[in-house]
Order: C-alpha cells, then sequence, then structure tokens
C-alpha cells in the first residue's frame, strides 16, 4: 500500500542583521525562532542578505535589488538594525539608512504598528514616576511610507542667501484614509480610542490629514475619535501616558513620539514593531544599531523577542504563540533578569544570550 505522504508547509524569512547590535538581536531572534521551531506548523527557511553599513562596505551599495526582490517573494522579513558612524558624511543615497527607506517603499508596508507598554516590573525603570506608568499600554500607528521622509522634492542649493535645504511634507486622501482605518481595526480590537496626531493649526497637510481620518471615523461608530496637536501630544505622553490607547499619526510624529513613548516604559530596547502594507511584512526593534554598546553581548534582545510574537500574530496567524511569548517576556522581567540598559537595584545582570534562554525556558 502507497504510504501518504504529508507535505509540511515551509515559511521563507529573510534575515537581514544590519550593523552594530543589529547583528547580535537578530542571531538572538534566529535562535529563538529555531528553539521554538517544534511548536509551528510549518518548517521556518532562513536567507540572510548584507544590509545597511556592511552591504555598503562590500558591495558599495545599502542594499542590493536583489535583496529586495528576495524580500518581496518571502513570508516575512527579520531585520535587525542598520547605521554605521562611518557614513555618517556619505551622500544621502549611499548611507546605511537609506536601505531602510529603500525596503519599506518597495514592500508596500505603508503601516507601522508599535506598541509601548509598561511591564509592572520595570516601573523603576521608567523616566516617569510609578503612578504616572501603571497601566501605560498603548499602540503607535505610524504612516511609513509617506509624508515628509519620501516627499519631493527634498534637496538642498546654494543661492544669493548661502545654503538651503527642502524637504516636502506631501499626504494624499488615498495614503491618510488606509492608514487611518488600521487604526481603528486596531483600536476596535483593544479599548476602542483612537488619538489622531497633527500639525493641523499651521500645516496644511495636517488639515487635510484632520479631515480624511474624520470622515474614516464614521466607518467605525464604536470607536472614539479624539484629534490632538502633536506639540501636545509630546506633552501629553510625559504628564499621562495612561490616556491613550492607539496613537495615530504620519511618518515624522510618529517616529519621534515612538522614541519617546520607549524611554517611559524604561528602554528603546523593548519595544518591537511590525510594518505591514501590500507586500511581505517586516518585523524589527524600534532601536538602531547602537554603536556605543555593539558586539559587547549587553544589546537587549526582548524588543526582537517582542518584533517575533508580532509576526507569529499578525503574518503567522498563531496569536496564542504570539500571547505565551509576551508572557514569558513579562515573567522573565519579573524574576529580575536584567540587560545593562535597564540594570535595576537587587536584578540580575545577564547577557544578551542569557536573557534570550530565559524567555526560552519560560514558554
Ligand atoms: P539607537 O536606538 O541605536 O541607540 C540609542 C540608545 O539606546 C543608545 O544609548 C543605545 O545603546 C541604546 N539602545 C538601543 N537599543 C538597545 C538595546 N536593544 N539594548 C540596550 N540598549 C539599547 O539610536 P541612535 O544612537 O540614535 O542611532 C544609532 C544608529 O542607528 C544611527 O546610525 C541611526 O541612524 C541608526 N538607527 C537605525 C534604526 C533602524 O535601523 N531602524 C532606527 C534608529 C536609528
Amino acid at each position: 500500500m502507497a504510504k501518504e505522504k504529508t507535505e509540511v508547509s515551509e515559511k521563507r524569512i529573510v534575515v537581514l542583521e544590519g550593523d552594530g547590535i543589529g547583528l547580535e538581536v537578530v542571531r538572538e531572534g534566529v535562535r529563538f525562532l529555531k528553539a521554538i521551531q517544534d511548536r509551528l506548523p510549518f518548517r521556518l527557511k532562513f536567507d540572510r542578505f548584507p544590509i545597511g553599513g556592511r552591504c555598503l562596505r562590500k558591495e558599495g551599495l545599502p542594499i542590493l535589488p536583489q535583496t529586495i526582490e528576495s524580500c518581496q517573494d518571502s513570508d516575512a522579513v527579520l531585520l535587525g538594525a542598520v547605521g554605521d558612524p562611518r557614513f555618517d558624511d556619505n551622500p544621502p543615497h549611499l548611507r546605511p539608512e537609506k536601505a531602510l527607506l529603500d525596503l519599506r517603499a518597495s514592500l508596500g508596508t505603508y503601516c507601522n504598528l508599535r506598541p509601548a507598554k509598561i511591564y509592572p516590573a520595570l516601573y523603576p525603570a521608567s523616566s516617569l514616576k510609578n503612578e504616572l506608568v501603571a497601566g501605560m499600554d498603548l499602540l503607535v500607528v505610524r504612516e511609513l511610507t509617506g509624508g515628509i521622509y519620501f516627499g519631493q522634492p527634498s534637496l538642498r542649493q546654494n543661492g544669493p542667501e548661502g545654503r538651503s535645504a527642502l524637504d516636502t511634507m506631501i499626504y494624499s486622501e488615498m495614503e491618510v484614509a488606509r492608514i487611518a482605518r488600521w487604526a481603528f481595526r486596531m483600536a476596535g480590537a483593544r479599548r476602542g480610542k483612537v488619538t489622531s496626531v497633527d500639525k493641523a493649526n499651521v500645516l496644511k497637510s495636517s488639515q487635510l490629514w484632520r479631515e480624511v481620518v474624520g470622515e474614516i471615523a464614521e466607518e467605525f461608530p464604536e470607536v472614539a475619535l479624539e484629534h490632538m496637536l502633536v506639540d501636545n501630544c509630546a506633552m501629553q505622553l510625559t504628564r499621562r501616558p495612561t490616556q491613550f490607547d492607539v496613537i495615530l499619526t504620519g511618518n515624522m510624529f510618529g517616529d519621534i513620539l515612538s522614541d519617546e513613548a520607549s524611554a517611559i516604559t524604561g528602554s528603546i530596547g523593548l519595544l518591537p514593531s511590525a510594518s505591514l502594507g501590500d507586500g511581505a511584512p517586516l518585523y524589527e526593534p524600534v532601536h538602531g544599531s547602537a554603536p556605543d554598546i555593539a558586539g559587547q553581548d549587553k544589546a537587549n534582545p526582548i524588543a526582537m523577542i517582542g518584533a517575533i510574537a508580532m509576526m507569529f500574530q499578525f503574518t503567522f496567524g498563531l496569536p496564542e504563540l504570539a500571547r505565551d511569548i509576551e508572557k514569558s517576556i513579562e515573567v522573565t522581567l519579573e524574576k529580575g533578569f536584567h540587560t545593562p540598559d535597564l540594570a535595576l537595584p537587587g536584578g540580575q545582570l545577564v547577557t544578551t544570550e542569557e536573557m534570550t534562554d530565559r524567555i526560552l525556558e519560560g514558554l
């Protein structure tokens, strides 16, 4: 009798380590994924490519076209971080960070989700007083492929008044509407409130943003909408961060506000992000390549492991596994294991690798 063949499906993950601590946290991320392979209903396959400063040194470009193609064909992309001070004086198209912009644009990942939640064990690590941060749990929904980071023209010139430089802040109705729908859907599954952040008292692009967000809100009557100016939001985040559920905002404001939110949670090394849209999804920590601690086994891998949890939630349809990973991170921190960025009194200092091991043990 012919033996029935059971096909185990495969998911191909493109791994882009990048620079600095990107290498260390991605190494841990891949080790983490391999360690939990048995819990997955599919086989994981990894393909690696250089990106950022390492790619510049090897290939003369921040990212190669074949890397972008491979990412487009993948099930998900796992990215560390790019950035190398040796290239700080390069022209913009030859800087490591250009790789990120090209990747996001070519994958069409216009929706960047950045959860910022305070773990009870880390109240003392927050930049705010315990009573202000207790219960903080917000999600920044940041538009990622438009706005001032991509607007054209963007140039420098010399004129009668000396040097000048120009960037263009532009948003179309379509771009605002599609990111707003993401924010309302996410809020519907959370605490039902969207705070849309703009600078509508000054900027035309923000006035359009506010108008379109208001129109899209009508499709989601179960979600409450408030508008807030970005300067006020920056202040409110430090005054009472618990007032926020979902913060919906554009590319540059989201970049800045999510870093502010990270300081409140204790360390930027804790914050994961998912970039979703038309093509393959991109999962990465919020932090950069941290040249000050690179190669010292000090990097906190929690942001990367949190990004992997988001990958199971949003791309691979395994929300229970995502919750288990998040729970294990929480318990590991409650037990007092800290990488040096947290280093609270009474805690036990661990390396990047040891932190990953503790989280794996808790699963
Ligand atoms: P950064 O996020 O790299 O570091 C800021 C501070 O946070 C540093 O003190 C660093 O040691 C600390 N830190 C960051 N991640 C940490 C972690 N996982 N564990 C412990 N501590 C951590 O920001 P920066 O110093 O402004 O930028 C460094 C480089 O990274 C620059 O070249 C910048 O352009 C680039 N960058 C890249 C990305 C990205 O790849 N997504 C994001 C931000 C910055």
